[in-house]
Parts: C-alpha cells; structure tokens; sequence
C-alpha cells in the first residue's frame, strides 16, 4: 500500500497534468482559429490582389491573352501579366469563362503534370467569395478562394487562389518547447517541491507518532510531546494529545492511589481477623478469652464488609452502573426521622441534637439514597463533636431548590484541609482515625458527594478549626413546586447565619 505521501504527490502531479493539457488543448483551438482566420484573410487578399490585377489589365484594354499555347493547345496569358502574378507564392489558377486554365501560379507548375489535373479539377468549381479547405496531393490540404470576373472582364471567368494549411497546424517551434520541454519540467519541479512539503508533514506525523508510542504504561505517562517545529496544525494537534495525557495521567494516579488506599485499609482488618482468629484456636484458652477473640474478629469483619460495600458503591458510581429511583420524596418526614435517629446517637455521644420547626419540601430522588447522604452527615457531626457539643439540622426553601444543612459545634476542619474532604480516603487525622472511636474509612463524604450530584444538586462544606462545620446539600425542586415555593414562601432557613469559612 502506497503511503500518504506518495498518494498525495501522485493526487497532485495528476491534477497538474490535466490542468497543464487542458490549458494546452484550450490555447491550442483558440490559436488555430484565429490561424484559419488568418490564412483565409491571406488567401482573399491573394485573389482579390490579383482580380483587381486582371481587371485593370482588361480594363486598359491590354490583350490578356495571347493564343493558344503550342505545346497544350490551351490558350495561355501575356508573359508580363504572368510575370506579374508569379509574384504571388503561393497555388494560383486564373481560368476563363469555360473554365480552362489560362494562368498557373509558380508552385503549381511545380507539381507533377497528374497532381496539377487533380488540383485543377478540385478547385474548378468551389463555391465563389466563401473559403474551402481541400485535401490535395501533395500539400495535405489547401484552404481555397475563389473570385468571379466573368461580369467585369471579357475573357477571365474566375481566379482561385490556395494557401497550404499546414503553416496552421504544423506545430508552432515555441509552442513544441513550451509543451515539451517547459511543461514538463515544471510539472516536475512542482512534484518535487509537494514531494518534499509533505516529506516534512509526514515526518512530523511520524515524530507525534514516535512520541505517543514511548508512552507504553502508567509510569510514562508524566511524559509530554514536543512542540518544537511541529506547524499550526500540528501544534493544535499536540497540545491536544498532551492534554489527553495530562486527563489520563490524573485519572490514572487517582486510580493507583485509590487501589493503593484500598489494599491499605483492607490489610489492616485482615492482619487483626488472622491474630483474632489464631488467638482463638490457640490451646489451651480461656473460653472468655476465646469469645474477646471472636468479638474482636467479627467486628473487623463487619468493618471489612462496609469498606467493600463502600468501594462497590463508588465502583459503580464511576461506571454510571447505579440507578437512582427517582419518586417524589417529602424532605420533611425524612428529616425527622434522620432526626429521631441522631438523638438516640447523639445521647450515647453526649451531644445535643435540634432541629427547629421549618417549612416541608418535596423533591424528586431515591429516599434511600437521601437518607443515606443525611445519615452520614448527621452521624459525621455526632462523630466529630465532643461530649457537651451541639448538632443542629435545618431544611431551607429557596425559590428553585430546597437546602439541608448539618451544623455542629465540633473539632472542625482546617481551611487546608476543607478542599480535600471529599476526595475518596482522605481524613484529617488518618492514623489516628482507625484507632479511635471515630474511625472511618473516609469514603463517607466522596460517596455523599456523589448522591447529591446524582441528584442534580451539590454538596458542599464550610468549616473552622475548634470551631464546628457546617454542611450543606442542596438539591433542585420540581419545576411545579419551585415556582409556587416562589411566589408563596420566602426563602426560609432554620440554620443560623453565621459563616464558618475562615
Ligand atoms: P469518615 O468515615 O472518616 O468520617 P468521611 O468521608 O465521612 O469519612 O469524612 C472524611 C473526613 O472528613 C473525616 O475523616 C474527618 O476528618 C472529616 N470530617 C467529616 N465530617 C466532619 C465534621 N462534621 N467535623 C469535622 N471533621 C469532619
């Protein structure tokens, strides 16, 4: 299979050629025309010369004729008339009434006795004042005018004069250079130069390629293409590849770490489920003991099923794999039993949870996905609240969407950290997290995250150290219902005003 390149120069060169012989064939009918034109102009005023020549010597009563010609019988002209119209060069006959040759010019005479008959019988009788071209023998063709005299001498019928055309079609010496030898080396010239401009396209294509294909896995993907001398297009071309690499790059450093997260947290429940486990079936053991054993093993194995149920959620949230129910969801019964929940948390924590009258809602989702986005975020607050610290959980009607907000007076977090609390692993004190009480896997928030947008709405996070936080889901409201949240309810909401962004 040929290459681009030559595909291409071939596609050019053949374009070339037609132009250059469609050019040549235009030029050439054009010139020939105009060269018939000229020709039969010549050969009129030829005969129209020599008519006017004739008539003047018959009109000055010379005798035109002289007798019949000895040899012929024929009845030939004065020698000084013929010696005026020899002048002429090119075919000439001058016949008489009848149609009897009484002159012919020089170059007939030359011909040979059978082609004169010929000629003579040919041109005899062409139509008078319109031009003829005859195929003669030996001049190929001649292009003929006839003029009449027999109305104004007495013994001229008609003169016919003939000029060869092959002056119009032999090929003119500059034309033959110019299609020959000029053309041709143009046309080479030219396929040349698109031989060697796409040279230089498929060497940058070839260089592009080069550079892509050294990015073989993961490790290389760090790795840019150049933009040296690589022209506009391909400048485009490469920043756009580069940009491709940059995506994958992230993705693909998020996926390493998020499996290297992953394997780390399982490893832990793991190694404690084997000591568990051994330390039970170890002899001799107290029955206590072996029981504490079986405890501890049990609770690392739920704790192992929820970070795989976690993981599984946000596998198939990736592939867009899991569907949300949607039907119309009441906030407020939600709220309160999420609220009802947290009071019975928020007593074994020590922590006062509120949530103040406010205006009902309904939006359009999946009630266990709500719950669980609520419920994480509630059970987060109680979490990370101290003992004698408050939890206050608000629902806001605005005039397209509906707010609920989470607030509590607890260890919050720093400004550093807020960006990244919804990145998939991620706890302000991860060492310590899975040895406290708390101990999360820091999925909660990146799936809570992800529920809410599944939804159409946001999730957001405002928080200061010492102080608390305060998070917020904001999800839309049905067309219907948002206009008439608009025109009926100004925009409530049971959460105090004050800011916690630093
Ligand atoms: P975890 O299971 O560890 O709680 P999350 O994704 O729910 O995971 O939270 C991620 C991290 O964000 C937590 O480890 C914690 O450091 C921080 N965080 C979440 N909610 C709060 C809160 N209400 N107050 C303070 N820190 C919080």
């Amino acid at each position: 299979m040929a290459s681009t390149r030559t595909n291409l120069t071939l596609a050019f060169v053949s374009a070339l050629v037609a132009i250059t012989v469609a050019l040549g064939l235009t030029l050439w009918t054009v010139r020939n025309a105009a060269l018939y034109r000229d020709v039969a102009r010549y050969a009129a005023t030829q005969a129209d010369v020599a008519s006017t020549l004739l008539i003047d010597a018959g009109q000055s009563s010379q005798s035109l004729i002289v007798g019949p010609d000895t040899s012929t019988e024929a009845n030939v002209m004065t020698p000084r008339l013929r010696a005026l119209l020899d002048a002429f060069p090119d075919y000439m006959v001058v016949m008489d009434r009848h149609g009897t040759p009484l002159y012919q010019s020089a170059a007939i005479r030359r011909l040979a006795p059978a082609e004169i008959d010929s000629l003579i019988l040919k041109i005899s009788d062409i139509p008078v004042d319109s031009a003829a071209v005859l195929p003669v023998t030996p001049v190929d063709e001649l292009l003929v005018v006839a003029r009449d005299l027999s109305t104004k001498t007495a013994a001229i019928g008609r003169v016919v004069v003939g000029v060869p055309t092959s002056r119009v079609t032999t090929l003119p010496r500059q034309y033959s250079i110019v299609l020959f030898f000029i053309a041709p080396l143009i046309i080479g010239l030219a396929a040349w130069w698109a031989w060697a401009a796409l040279g230089l396209t498929s060497q940058r294509i070839g260089k592009i390629t080069h550079d892509v294909a050294a990015i073989t896995d993961g490790r290389s993907l760090h790795r840019r293409l150049s933009m040296e001398n690589a022209g506009l297009e391909f400048e485009q071309l490469v920043e756009t590849i580069n940009d491709m690499i940059a995506r994958l790059e992230t993705s693909f450093l998020g996926l390493r770490r998020f499996t290297a997260d992953a394997s780390h947290e399982l490893k832990t429940p793991l190694a404690v489920l084997r000591a568990d486990v051994e330390r039970a079936m170890s002899e001799p053991i107290p029955p206590a003991e072996r029981l504490v054993a079986l405890e501890e093993a049990l609770h690392e194995t739920t704790r192992m099923a929820d970070l795989v149920e976690s993981l599984l959620t946000l596998a198939r949230a990736d592939e867009g794999r899991f569907d949300i129910h949607r039907e119309p969801v009441a906030l407020k019964p939600l709220v309160q039993d999420i609220y009802e929940t947290a009071l019975i948390l928020g007593e074994g924590a020590g922590v006062a949870v509120n949530f103040p009258f406010t205006a009902d809602a309904t939006v359009m989702g999946d009630p266990t996905r709500l719950r669980q986005l609520f419920l994480n975020l509630v059970t987060n607050a109680i979490k990370y609240t101290p003992p004698g610290g408050k939890v206050e959980l608000g629902l806001g009607l605005h005039p397209d969407n509906v707010t609920f907000a989470v607030r509590d007076t607890g260890i919050g977090i720093a400004a550093a950290d807020v960006p990244h609390i919804f990145e998939r692993f991620w706890r302000a004190d991860r060492a310590r997290s899975r040895l406290s009480e708390r101990g999360g896997f820091g999925l909660g928030l990146a799936i809570s995250q992800w529920i809410a947008q599944a939804h159409g709405g946001t999730l957001t996070a405002s928080s200061r150290l010492g102080r608390g936080s305060l998070f917020t889901v904001t999800l839309p409201l049905p067309a219907q219902q948002a206009q008439s949240a608009a025109q009926e309810t100004p925009p409530v909401s049971s959460m105090p005003q004050e800011s916690l962004t630093e």
